[in-house]
């Protein structure tokens, strides 16, 4: 009985003991931050909005937020932490809409930077021969395709959503159906601004300090926080075509997306989806589709069957509509889709762009927004994308009732290999992305378990299988699953994070580098 009496005694003095060493780290943490001199302001106390983000499953609430008016704001604040030297535990989240999966904009006890609040630079847009526009690194992309497109301009390469920041995409790729001829993003970045983990404030871009540009360019926020962007700009168009047509068989739905995405003169947006066991056929969320001839739409019956959407786009100006009409129908005349599945919508460029937006409003309206999305996103190389559609959308995925599942092959010459971005080895890949909503507490196929169970089985069949595949916005929890994500890149990447961020100090909610202590 001694002996408990004296484990319980030891055990209360230790938690008092890491209590008072919480609390003395806490206080000297706000002490510290609280004598900076800012323009903008930290807040100690509405913190819980910088524990969410858009996958719903991970919280991890932070003890401060920075709400950043300026650069140097950002600088002061990562070279104090980085003076207060490896003894500090304080890591640094920037967080840009807070749009991530896995809580990788998020960190436990540390501080969140609000990028959004960044005022500066404001936007600028520089027209003549090489067209760009500079923006703040927290910048919603909706806001700089506003800004452009008062001069006529946009930028090329998009995100599915444009209510996503200009550092969040650039950490990752940015990926959508321009992708397979502008590249990704971060293909079309001249120049960059960026605050290392030391508080350096550097440019960067292809000749100056280019090692620091290519590092953050799909860098996952382990460098530097990007301040300002320099993105090409091309003329933008007044309206799109957007089409959609339909395949009973995966290997014509591909040959043809290939065709495609390798033609010199072809559709300007190029995407897919997958259909499996669903009703109501182009009900989905994702876009605001809406074919000129609705009723042969709804009135089309999939049987049961799988089928594959490839989902096409050509721009246009009105005064250009007749080219444009005969243009579509020579491509379109190479296709070998089911003939009776031909969906033609057109609608201004902005509309275009946007439309994942008003699935947003919508879903918003019925609280069908704020749900986990346990999305999951892969490269696939071509060479395996029969075995893996054959496999996953025969055998795993057996409804797509849960959200979309995209599927479209880009090409790897327009990626840059100096980039952070980890991509498979072939010279066409797939993008794969599942993008699930679950039913909240719900225990059955729509529920967050079942949906989570599945993504472990694709993935452990790629693994099985040696597809040779990468995680698009990856997840792991074990530097070892890193180490062998990045596989030969492994070492640069190590090396970049010692020249640009020793401590450690930033993005820890990536989970790939703990901060040395
Ligand atoms: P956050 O979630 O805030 O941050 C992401 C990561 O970047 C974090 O590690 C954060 O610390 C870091 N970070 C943020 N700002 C900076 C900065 N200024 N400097 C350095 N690091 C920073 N992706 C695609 O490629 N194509 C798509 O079509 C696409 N569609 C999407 C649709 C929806 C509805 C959603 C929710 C996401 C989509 N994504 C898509 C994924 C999206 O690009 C990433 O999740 C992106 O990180 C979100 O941007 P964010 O501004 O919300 O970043």
């Amino acid at each position: 009985q001694n002996n408990i009496l004296f484990i319980r005694s030891f055990m209360i003095l230790l938690l008092s003991c890491m209590t008072i060493r919480i609390n003395l780290c806490f206080s000297s943490n706000y002490s510290s931050l609280k004598t900076l001199s800012v323009d903008g302001n930290f807040t100690f106390d509405d913190v819980h909005h910088a524990a969410k983000d858009f996958g719903n499953r991970f919280q991890f609430l932070p003890f401060a937020v920075l709400h950043p008016r300026s650069v140097s704001d950002i600088a002061t604040t990562i070279k104090h932490i980085w003076q207060m030297g490896p003894h500090s535990k304080l890591t640094v989240a920037a967080r840009g809409h807070g749009h991530s999966l896995q809580g990788q904009a998020q960190v436990h006890g540390g501080l969140v930077i609000n990028m959004e609040s960044l005022q500066e630079p404001k936007m600028h847009v520089h027209a003549g021969n090489y067209p760009y526009i500079d923006v703040s690194g927290g910048e919603l992309w909706i806001n700089i395709l506003h800004e452009s497109l008062k001069y006529g301009l946009a930028p090329k390469s998009w995100t599915d959503y444009l209510h996503l920041t200009v550092g969040g995409t650039l950490s990752n790729a940015g990926i959508s159906g321009q992708a397979f001829r502008h590249g990704p993003q971060i293909s079309n970045v001249y120049q960059l601004e960026v605050v290392t983990g030391k508080g350096e404030v550097l440019n960067c871009s292809e000749h100056q300090n280019s090692d620091l540009f290519y590092s953050v360019l799909g860098g996952l926020g382990q460098f530097g926080i990007i301040t300002r962007a320099r993105i090409s700009l091309e003329p933008a168009p007044d309206m799109v075509k957007w089409i959609r047509i339909l395949y009973s068989d995966f290997s014509t739905f591909s040959r043809d997306q290939e065709v495609l995405i390798s033609a010199e003169n072809s559709f300007d947006y190029v995407e897919g989806f997958v259909i499996i066991n669903r009703t109501g056929l182009l009900n989905n969320w994702r876009s605001s589709f809406n074919p000129q001839d609705p009723i042969q739409a709804s009135q089309f019956e999939s049987d049961g069957r799988t089928l594959f959407c490839l989902e096409l786009a050509k721009y246009f100006n009105t005064d250009k509509m007749d080219a444009t009409n005969e243009e579509v129908m020579i491509l379109l005349s190479q296709l070998r889709y089911i003939p009776s599945t031909l969906f033609l919508s057109e609608v201004p460029y902005i509309e275009f762009l946007d439309r994942v937006h008003v699935s947003e409003v919508k879903l918003r309206s019925k609280g069908l927004w704020e749900v986990p999305h346990p999305w999951l996103n892969l490269l696939v190389p071509k060479s395996k994308i029969h075995n893996f559609a054959e496999e996953v959308f025969g055998n795993i995925f057996t409804n797509t009732s849960n959200g979309p599942v995209l599927i479209y092959p880009v090409k790897k010459s327009k990626w840059d290999n100096r980039t952070s971005a980890v991509i498979p080895e072939e010279d066409i890949f797939y993008l794969v992305a599942f993008l699930s909503s679950a039913v909240p507490s719900s225990t059955g196929t729509d529920g967050l378990e079942h949906i989570l169970y599945q993504n472990r089985r694709i993935l452990e069949f790629c693994g099985a299988a040696r597809l040779g595949f990468k995680q698009y916005l990856p997840h792991y929890t074990t530097q070892e699953d890193w180490q062998a994500h990045f596989g030969p890149q492994w070492e640069v990447f190590v090396q970049r994070k010692s020249a640009y961020d020793p401590l450690a100090i930033l993005a820890p909610g990536q989970r790939i580098f703990q901060k040395a202590i």
